[in-house]
């Protein structure tokens, strides 16, 4: 942009500098022609005075010689000119600067001819004799006949050129000054033109580094002014364009951020382009490792760079289950999709991970549920039809033995009651049928109340039961479903507890050391923790574990004479977990059990 200013400035001022030029050549040119043509008037004139004030001689030229010669130095002094007198036929009669017998015939000098033709003749030569520009004025004595004598002034044009050249000089200068104006000028013009284009060129090249904020700053009306006016435009539809696009890309960032799927994109020439948060977590690669990278870099996972090479092969939708042990073990359902552009060309291929561990073992987990109710069930029905033939193949005609059978007839059918009412419950809690019924719950009375309850099974089994609980305590919870927990583990603790033995009840706030204190002074608690303790058989550490699984039993024998179902912890676990609490078991075989519920005082 800036060589275009030189240019322009350059142009504008040889074209000034040509003008001014020409200006000063004709200026000087004309001002020599009018200064000869005044001195050339002001001669003739002279001429004329001479020849009015002098006696022409005529006669023998070398007697005239003397006088014309006298005449001509006398006027010289006067005139201050080069005086000749010319005879019609050349001679020369006599000059004020040379003797006019050494001087040769003049009749072929230009301005003699041209005076014998036109009466006055005039030029201007370098003088032989006196070495220098002279200009020669010749005018006829008698102007009516041609061949008349001749006389002539001539005048030094020293003293003419002397001021040609001042005027020159003066010229010169002027010119020179003019012509650093012009330049100055020129200049300004220029960078008034060119300023606004260096103006754009800057915004257009910082839109070009994606600097779309960039603006031109419009100040004038003409193209210019419109050039920047079609610059910013395209620049607000590049912004709002560009907008759209990182708004689309960042929606598209984010869906793919937070899909419950991995998605990894692969190029047709293997190289990976996109991972997202899942493929991250489920490949276990940080995607700012692996994008960019050969998807055969991905060594851990062999099975899975098999599978992704069979589908650039193959490019067509592969599908497999396969178990990954690489970051952790996981049953992933793989799925390749090959990606064509326009239905044609081959962009790559899509790969979508599926964790379905949690589905398979969840499937599985179901169809051992299926299984172990079936079995459940079947034990008690085996055993009700098993009586009942005995009964009918005639044993039913001895008393005594019917009334055995018939009753235990009627304690299995009663289990098998209480197994498909616990089998109800649990596909209730677990399906979450029941919304919980939130209401705050007071515990002292709550716990006596529950304590009655069971007081005539624990008077059976000669147990003492014993509660502590901490006066204005308060737990939002459903009342019925919390009941429901705290019989279970008191019927556990009871039914696995040797006679004589105890149960007891202990709640209490967790204290939290940055509690704050409320308007009476007591703490601020978030949650509360019941304890039920037995003196019972304890659990080996072994099964601790597995205690809160469905149909999971210690001893079998002793859980199924004590009437359980397997389900009770269970449900218990479910409860507690529906409150947002949770139960733990420490227990010691032969000292005795204790179950802990924590659950938070607000839901
Ligand atoms: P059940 O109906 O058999 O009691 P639960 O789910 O209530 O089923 O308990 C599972 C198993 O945990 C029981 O079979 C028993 O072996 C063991 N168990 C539960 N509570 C106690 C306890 N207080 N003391 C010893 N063992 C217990």
């Amino acid at each position: 942009m800036n060589s275009f200013r030189v240019r322009l400035t350059l142009i504008m001022i040889t074209m000034i500098g040509l003008a001014v030029l020409a200006a000063g050549l004709f200026m000087g040119k004309t001002y020599r022609d009018n200064h000869l043509e005044a001195l050339q008037d002001n001669m003739v004139r002279e001429m004329r005075i001479i020849l009015d004030h002098m006696e022409w001689k005529q006669g023998d030229p070398s007697e005239l010689f003397g006088y014309y010669t006298q005449q001509a130095q006398q006027l010289k002094e006067i005139t201050d000119t080069r005086i000749t007198f010319i005879r019609g036929d050349g001679t020369v009669l006599g000059d004020s600067d040379h003797a006019p017998g050494t001087m040769d015939n003049h009749s072929t000098r230009e301005e003699v001819m041209q005076a014998k033709k036109e009466g006055i003749g005039q030029t201007t030569r370098y003088s032989d004799t006196l070495k220098e520009n002279l200009l020669y004025v010749a005018m006829l004595v008698d102007p009516k006949n041609p061949n008349s004598d001749i006389i002539r002034l001539a005048l030094s044009l020293e003293k003419v050129d002397e001021s040609v050249q001042r005027i020159w000089m003066t010229l010169i200068i002027g010119l020179l000054i003019l012509f650093i104006l012009a330049a100055i000028i020129s200049y300004r013009v220029a960078r008034g033109l060119t300023r606004p284009l260096e103006q754009i060129t800057r915004v257009s090249k910082r839109i070009k580094n994606l600097d779309y904020k960039a603006r031109v700053v419009v100040k004038r009306n003409d193209e210019i002014g419109e050039l920047g006016m079609a610059i910013n435009a395209m620049a607000d539809s590049l912004q709002v364009q560009m907008t759209r696009i990182h708004q689309n890309e960042s929606q598209l960032a984010s869906v793919l951020d937070n899909m419950i799927n991995g998605v990894v994109m692969i190029d047709a020439n293997g190289t990976i382009v996109l991972f997202n948060r899942m493929a991250e977590e489920i490949l276990g690669f940080p995607a700012r490792e692996i994008i960019g990278q050969h998807y055969a870099s991905a060594k851990q996972q062999y099975e899975l760079t098999q599978f992704i090479q069979e589908a650039l092969e193959l490019r067509e939708h592969l599908r497999d289950e396969v178990t990954f042990y690489f970051p952790t073990e996981r049953l992933l359902d793989l799925n390749l999709v090959p990606i064509f552009e326009n239905d044609e060309e081959f962009e790559g291929v899509l790969l979508v991970l599926q964790d379905v561990t949690a589905i398979r073992r969840l499937e599985r987990m179901r169809s051992e549920f299926v299984a172990n109710v079936s079995h459940e069930l079947k034990t008690p029905v085996t055993a009700v039809k098993g009586f009942a033939e005995t009964l009918l193949g005639g044993a039913v005609d001895d008393s005594e033995t019917a009334r055995s059978f018939l009753q235990i007839i009627y304690d299995e059918s009663d289990r098998l009651n209480r197994l498909i009412g616990d089998i109800l419950e649990l596909s209730k809690i677990e399906s979450r049928r029941v919304p919980l019924l939130y209401s705050p719950v007071e515990l002292s009375s709550f716990v006596n109340k529950t304590m009655e309850l069971m007081s005539a099974e624990a008077v059976r089994k000669q147990i003492r039961v014993t509660a502590k609980v901490e006066q204005g305590l308060y737990v939002e919870a459903d009342e019925d479903r919390l009941r429901q927990i705290v019989m279970n583990l008191l019927a556990n603790g009871i039914a696995y507890t040797a006679e004589g033995g105890c149960v007891s009840i202990v709640v209490e706030p967790v204290h939290d050391p940055n509690a704050t204190l409320d308007e009476f002074g007591q703490e601020n608690y978030e949650h509360i923790r019941i304890h039920i303790s037995d003196t019972g058989m304890g659990i080996p550490k072994k099964d601790l574990p597995r205690i809160f699984e469905r149909f999971y039993r210690v001893d079998k024998a002793r859980s199924r004479s004590s009437g359980g179902t397997g389900l009770g912890l269970s449900i218990v676990k479910h409860l507690v977990e529906l409150h947002k609490g949770t139960i733990t078991v420490e227990s010691k075989v032969g000292s005795g059990s204790t179950f802990t519920i924590e659950l938070p005082v607000i839901q």
